[in-house]
């Protein structure tokens, strides 16, 4: 993705893992083969792999951190897996350790620069990089940055912690910021400035948000895990298999997308392929991605 430059405000991405990570028709539980063919003329070559390519049947997810530069403010939205985390599920992600931090430099961003960190969510993969390990002890990476959480997903999984959609991550990645003072727990719809704005969400997890980025010659959203894969902006229908409440992840979806159809809007998804942005148009009843 290049960088998106809406004149008084910047967005990059920088991507710290693209891989196959489950069966589509194990990450979607209605999964229908024939409806995803219907849409290949749109989703390849960027979001499915053509027919018969390795992995073809495989969800192929991109994790990256989406750094907006608005005035004097730095801000990551979303960390990734982190460094060193005890992870149990994606192979992958067991003791991940990437050159993240070198990765942010070159989009020229040191820690001490970081003045926000702000997550859609708190699953693993999505708050890895708050922390680092120092002398044993989980710290914040960020040193001068306040940690934004919606302090209904930071209570959720504060009931929860244990539970698989963290897969330890709250502990190590979430409580250690909390206890070094540096987060803000936040209502849904909390707005930094003018400029960068949070939106409710819900269903994914428990207090899922999207991120509402506007400068004087642009404008995205951030849309988190309300979308996986891109076929989802066609048949929002289709929830994951991760989602906690499938309605409202479903309902969520609908939202975004009629928000979005056919308006200059940039959509900002956690895990789509690169380009990652793109317009959402739309295509007869439903609607599809455009990049
Ligand atoms: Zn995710």
């Amino acid at each position: 993705m290049k960088q998106l430059n809406f004149g008084n405000v910047t967005i990059d991405r920088v991507q710290d893992w693209y891989g196959a990570l489950l069966p589509l028709n194990v990450f979607y539980p209605t999964f229908d083969q024939a409806i995803l063919d219907s849409q290949r003329d749109w989703l390849e070559p960027h979001f499915l792999p053509a027919k018969g390519a390795p992995n073809e049947e495989m969800l192929h997810l991109s994790l990256h951190t989406f750094v907006v530069r608005s005035g004097k403010n730095v801000i990551l939205v979303d960390t990734c897996v982190g460094n060193h985390k005890k992870r149990s599920t994606v192979p992958d992600w067991i003791d991940y350790s990437s050159p993240y931090i070198e990765k942010l430099a070159a989009a020229g961003v040191t820690p001490e620069q970081v003045t926000h960190v702000m997550c859609t969510h708190l699953h693993f993969d999505h708050v890895g990089w708050n922390t680092k390990l120092e002398n044993g002890k989980w710290v914040p990476t960020f040193p001068n940055a306040r940690y934004i959480f919606d302090r209904d997903e930071f209570e959720g999984w504060a009931k929860n912690p244990d539970d698989h959609g963290v897969d330890g991550s709250y502990m190590d990645s979430v409580v250690p910021v909390y206890e070094a003072g540096k987060a803000d727990l936040v209502a849904s719809d909390f707005a930094l400035d003018d400029t960068v704005w949070l939106e409710p969400s819900r269903g994914h997890s428990p207090g899922h948000v999207c991120i509402n980025i506007k400068g004087q010659k642009g404008q995205a959203l951030m849309t988190g895990d309300s979308f996986h894969h891109p076929i989802q902006v066609a048949y929002p229908e289709w929830h994951s298999a991760f989602c906690m409440d499938l309605a409202a992840s479903t309902n969520s979806r609908k939202k975004i997308i009629d928000k979005l159809c056919d308006k200059d809007i940039w959509m900002l998804a956690a895990h789509f392929n690169t380009p990652t942005a793109a317009h959402v148009v739309s295509n007869g009843a439903r609607a599809k991605l455009k990049v």
